[in-house]
């Protein structure tokens, strides 16, 4: 068995798109995003569709059996015959012991959770430091990284710049609390269970792509002996 199922941990601003993207590339892995899986089944009108949709309709939250559930479905499917990196799921201790029994009953297994580490004060900078263009929202800078060459004015149309609500430092800090306090407690649980492979997030986004590149290259071999 050399497949790889794996999981990416980090913080808000850590990267984890960019590194997601580039691993699924690398080792032809299905990426499953939860919540788009989610809208797909509801979509399709499947049986845990159905069940999921109950529960949106109600404002209520779906519950993990129906979600683990699909992933089953999910990872099932050919394209995640490699291995699959997992998205958005799971949050806490309690779905990710209902994750490892559903894999369990699979004959599968998670290879490993990749943890992209950043301390919050690089984070804050990182992301409190960007502004966007008023007229073009891809027109992005950075304040201390990726400066425009007047303040507040766009290089490239003279629009003005500004700074998105999402990227301001009291937002910041409320999201890195509310990661803090549900992922910590998943962090410690896969290390217990010998799964964590810890990441420098403070290095570049190529450095941290070679760095997981390398220790996940390593794991499938050792899946294989
Ligand atoms: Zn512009």
């Amino acid at each position: 068995m050399s497949e790889l199922n794996l999981i990416l941990l980090g913080p808000p601003g850590a990267g984890k798109g960019t590194q997601a993207d580039r691993l699924r590339e690398d080792f032809g892995l299905a990426h499953i995003s939860t919540g788009d899986m989610l809208r797909a089944q509801v979509e399709q009108g499947s049986e845990l569709g159905r069940q999921a949709k109950s529960y949106m309709d109600a404002g209520e939250l779906v519950p993990d059996e129906v979600i683990v559930g699909m992933i089953t479905v999910r990872v099932a499917e050919s394209d995640a015959g490699d291995g699959f990196l997992l998205d958005g799921f799971p949050r806490n201790e309690s779905q990710a012991d209902a994750l490892g029994k559903a894999l369990g009953g699979l004959e599968r297994r998670l290879t490993a959770a990749l943890l992209i580490e950043v301390p919050d004060e690089d984070l804050v900078r990182r992301l409190a430091g960007r502004r966007v263009c008023v007229k073009s929202p891809t027109h992005i800078y950075h304040v201390d990284f990726d400066p425009p060459k007047h303040e507040d004015v766009c290089d490239q149309d003279g629009a003005r710049l500004i700074q998105r609500d999402d990227d301001r430092e009291e937002t910041i800090r409320r999201r890195l609390q509310v990661y803090h306090s549900q992922t910590e407690p998943l962090i410690a649980y896969y290390d217990r269970i010998g799964l964590l492979r810890r990441f420098d997030g403070r290095r570049s986004a190529d450095e941290v792509h070679a760095h997981i590149r390398a220790t996940v290259a390593t794991l499938r071999l050792e899946e294989k002996l």
